[in-house]
């Protein structure tokens, strides 16, 4: 605001002290009685700012525009689905992964993936994981891409394969696409072998139907044993999250006893449709980034940081 009207006194040739036009009276009389010395009197100042500060300051207005315009736009995308405000923006993701260490939320061993049910970090982000996969509501993959909200889903084969189109869309719009096993069974109460085949099986469906083949697992009911690790392991998982909130349309429920989001957390929700719980897929969204905007967090990508 400031640099244009400074540009715009420069430009009418209107320029204040400093800027062009006369010099402050105290300068005058110091350059007067040098003059009076015989020492050169410095030139006076350009009326018009020399080139590149010109374009620099025509560059800085033009950026202050392109600010309000992106934050008017944004206004009126949140509008448009309901939402009490515009989402925080995330920071820009990490070059790599950070390393992983033991922490509060993380659960390391040897040679197995660590289980993790918030991801170490001072900043105030939070991530939102969609699981199983039964309803697939286009409006929803339209209204995080609009409102720029990224997702980490857990996909259950059998209640993907009547459309994993749905999924496929999720994945071309930077969404991930993990697994949640074949036929999502409580894994605790199978044996090694079984519980190898539900995950490898995934791996394998998933990589042909998606094209990726997923580094991120999640047990169905967040149930597990060491077998469910090492089998994971085997089929090339490197970290099973599980979470510490769960969201529904009308509410979210917390692990904490203070009943608030912290640094990192993993937020869990469903793809399921108002036969199953209380509003649509949108509503569901709009509960959540509500929330999560009202704590001051924005939403990231679980699998920028595991
Ligand atoms: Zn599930």
């Amino acid at each position: 605001m400031v640099a244009a009207v400074c540009l715009a006194a420069v430009v009418a040739g209107c320029g204040g002290p400093g800027a062009g036009g006369a010099a402050p009276s105290a300068e005058r009389t110091g350059a007067s009685a040098a003059a009076d010395r015989g020492v050169p009197r410095p030139a006076a100042a350009p009326l018009v700012l020399p080139g590149p500060a010109r374009a620099e300051e025509e560059a800085g207005s033009e950026a202050v525009a392109r600010k309000a315009a992106a934050a008017r736009a944004a206004l009126e995308t949140a509008a448009r689905w309901g939402l009490a405000r515009p989402p925080l923006p995330a920071p820009p993701r990490p070059a790599s992964r950070p390393e992983l260490f033991a922490a509060q939320g993380v659960k390391l061993a040897d040679g197995l993936p660590p289980v993790v049910y918030r991801v170490p970090t001072d900043e105030r982000i939070v991530f939102l994981t969609v699981d199983d996969g039964a309803e697939k509501d286009p409006e929803f993959n339209r209204m995080a891409a609009e409102l720029g909200i990224p997702l980490s889903t857990f996909v259950a084969d059998y209640l993907a394969r009547s459309d994993y189109g749905y999924f496929r869309r999720l994945a071309a719009q930077g969404d991930a696409v993990n697994n949640h096993t074949i036929n999502h069974r409580n894994l605790k109460v199978l044996g090694y072998a079984t519980q190898r085949e539900e995950i490898c099986r995934q791996q394998d469906q998933l990589e042909e139907q998606i094209g990726v083949r997923p580094r991120l697992f999640r047990p169905p009911y967040g149930e597990y044993n060491e077998d469910t690790l090492r089998a994971a392991a085997s089929c090339g998982i490197e970290a099973v999250p599980l979470w510490n909130e769960e969201a529904f349309p009308d509410r979210v429920e917390y692990r904490y006893e203070d009943q608030r989001l912290h640094p990192g957390d993993i937020i869990l929700t469903h793809f399921r449709g108002t036969d199953l719980w209380p509003g649509t897929m949108p509503d569901l969204l709009r509960k959540v980034v509500d929330e999560v905007t009202a704590q001051g967090f924005a939403l990231a990508r679980l699998d920028d940081y595991l």
